[in-house]
């Protein structure tokens, strides 16, 4: 251990010659050197602050900045791991697994664990985008008016394609005008409901992606 540190040191001393980084050089003087910050603190493996630089003392993580935690849910999958969200300034700064939770005690699978990258990726679209028929180029949509016309086509389809009877006059009275497709980020709550409006409209055709 001590002969490893010793040619960290050197490494250390030729890098401040080679660049000519006398300040630099100043600050490892013999006393400074790790293997004798060993010796005087006792630490003969090298295990505890004898071998901490300057620079990773003052390291801290993102949580401690933080100015809250959110409990989440992972929006990945329909596993439904919990999450603690860190804000600081109304901005996601971190996430992680949330150790209070009985469905993961903490864990998050490699997806979770880079969650936060979801959120504030540069790529992220932040806006309803339409194509109208024909159209070469995406338009932004508020939020209200997207969902109105999503209202308007499932009612629209809803009525057109609606079966009272099938061709021996058995009664159907359903749609095929409309289906339901989940993905895997929708958790049990929402499936719920989603198979409950869609059967409620008549809909029999309703699926989703995820296997739990
Ligand atoms: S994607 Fe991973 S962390 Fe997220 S809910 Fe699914 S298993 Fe859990």
């Amino acid at each position: 251990m001590f002969h490893l540190l010793d040619d960290m040191y050197r490494i250390k001393v030729w890098k401040s010659l080679c660049s000519g980084n006398f300040k630099a050089m100043s600050k490892l003087s013999p006393l400074n050197w790790p293997v004798v910050r060993q010796v005087k603190r006792g630490d003969l493996f090298g295990r505890d602050k004898s071998t901490q630089s300057a620079k990773s003392e003052n390291l801290h993580g993102r949580t401690v900045e933080a100015d809250k935690v959110v409990q989440s849910v992972c929006p990945y999958c329909a596993v439904g791991c919990s999450q603690r969200v860190y804000v600081k300034d109304d901005r996601v700064v971190h996430i992680e697994g949330d150790s209070d939770s009985p469905i993961s005690r903490g864990r998050l699978c490699p997806k979770g664990a880079a969650s936060e990258q979801l959120v504030n990726s540069a790529t992220r679209l932040t806006k309803v985008k339409y194509r109208a028929p024909h159209a070469t180029e995406w338009q932004d949509l508020d939020l209200e008016t997207a969902m109105d016309m999503i209202a308007d086509r499932f009612i629209a389809s809803r009525r057109n394609q609606w079966e009272d009877f099938d061709e021996k006059g058995r009664v159907l009275n359903r749609t095929m005008g409309v289906a339901g497709l989940g993905g895997a980020t929708l958790d049990n709550e929402e499936n719920y409901i989603i198979k409950k409006l869609f059967t409620a409209a008549g809909a029999v055709q309703v699926e989703n992606q995820a296997r739990i």
